[in-house]
């Protein structure tokens, strides 16, 4: 399977335990920020974002500003650890939508 391929076709195709920041936490998931032009990436405070946005936040589709380099125009996204390895947490929908603003 091609990297920029998801597994998912929507974001309400995910497992449970990672449509929310409250869900991944309970169940002890592990989530990355990652910034695809200078590389940065780290594990998510989930706690941090509970208490900034609640339980019922999810990070599925969603991008941040790249605040891992001083200059860099990246964007972040986020991916978890699951079962097999790394996993992207955008869904096949969230890249197309994507790709059709970015062009
Ligand atoms: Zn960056």
């Amino acid at each position: 399977m091609p990297h920029h391929l998801s597994l998912y076709q929507t974001a309400a195709d995910f497992p449970v335990e990672v449509q929310t920041v409250g869900a991944a936490l309970a169940a002890g998931i592990t989530i990355e920020a990652t910034c695809p032009r200078c590389w940065g990436a780290r594990a998510v405070d989930l706690a941090r974002i509970i208490s900034f946005h609640g339980p019922g936040y999810s990070l599925i589709d969603r991008q941040t500003f790249c605040t891992f380099r001083p200059g860099c125009d990246g964007r972040v996204r986020f991916r978890y650890i699951g079962e097999y390895g790394m996993k992207t947490m955008e869904s096949e929908q969230g890249r197309a939508w994507r790709a059709s603003r970015d062009r």
